[in-house]
């Protein structure tokens, strides 16, 4: 008898003190979240997509406090998991962001504009596993927002652009920033719905610039791709975003977007920017 062994949706790395990168590696999805253990509580940052694993267990392995979840925006891959445990903290700019990444029919429109024809087959199962998952117990903060597990505050760096409610978390203890998709390897996308203008990015990827200058976090702790990412990003995606306000940058058309790169990275636009003039960006 052949026996066969799934290899484990979740793959665990201790990255600091008390801290762990819990990776997910599923077909559909490639996604990196986070358990920062605190003296009394424990917090989970994003909870990557819907699946037929349950996250939950792979946190109670590694910690026996009440654990809740803090999470960096409201897009499916991020809030996958998040009803498996206690209250979802998300910024209340998100809210309509969250509401629709938890509608079947917007997912599957989502999906089949973004990937096309080929990978369409991809929406159903996705779809069935959102809607599988109870609904979270949402939290909504907004901009001036500190948490503390007991010994160990992080505080909410708001960082708009990707949506309006995307977060930052920053670490003291461990001088880790959790950065979502605001400001990981590749690229930030800012062409899908409820994304804001590049301006706005500006000025978030330049609040991280500044942070890092000033000695306030050391690693940067992506929800996609390697971590740490890159410790020049900042500089690179507020260099990419001040070519999109000043013109210098060139729009490059893509099926579903247009792109703007800049050294290793890239800032995705909607494709209405390739008409638009210089001053209204
Ligand atoms: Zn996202």
């Amino acid at each position: 008898m052949r026996v066969t062994r799934r290899r484990p949706e979740w793959r665990v790395t201790a990255i600091a003190r008390d801290t762990y990168a819990l990776e997910q590696k599923s077909p559909y999805a490639q996604c990196v979240d986070y358990l920062l253990v605190g003296r009394d509580r424990a917090a989970v940052i994003d909870t990557g997509l819907a699946s037929r694993g349950a996250l939950r267990s792979v946190v109670t392995a590694l910690t026996d406090r009440p654990v809740d979840v803090w999470l960096t925006h409201g897009h499916a891959d991020h809030i996958g998991h998040a009803g498996e445990f206690g209250a979802a903290y998300l910024h209340e700019a998100d809210r309509p962001v969250q509401a629709a990444h938890s509608d079947p029919a917007f997912l599957k429109r989502l999906l089949r504009e973004e990937m096309g024809a080929a990978l369409a087959a991809v929406a159903r199962p996705v779809v069935r596993r959102v809607t599988a998952i109870p609904p979270a117990d949402y939290r909504w903060f907004g901009d001036d927002q500190v948490f503390d597990l007991g010994g160990r505050e992080v505080t909410v760096v708001p960082v708009p652009g990707h949506t309006p409610g995307s977060v930052c978390y920053l670490d003291q203890a461990t001088g880790g920033l959790f950065t979502g998709d605001s400001c990981c390897d590749w690229g930030v996308l800012l062409h899908l719905e409820f994304c804001l203008p590049p301006a706005v990015y500006l000025e978030s990827a330049r609040r991280l610039l500044g942070l890092q200058r000033a000695g306030a976090f050391r690693f940067n702790w992506p929800g996609h791709h390697g971590f740490p990412a890159a410790a020049d990003l900042p500089e690179q995606y507020a260099a990419c975003a001040e070519s999109i306000a000043d013109g210098s940058g060139v729009v490059r058309p893509r099926r579903h977007h247009a792109v703007v790169r800049y050294r290793d990275v890239l800032i995705t636009l909607p494709r209405t920017y390739l008409a638009q003039p210089v001053g209204r960006r």
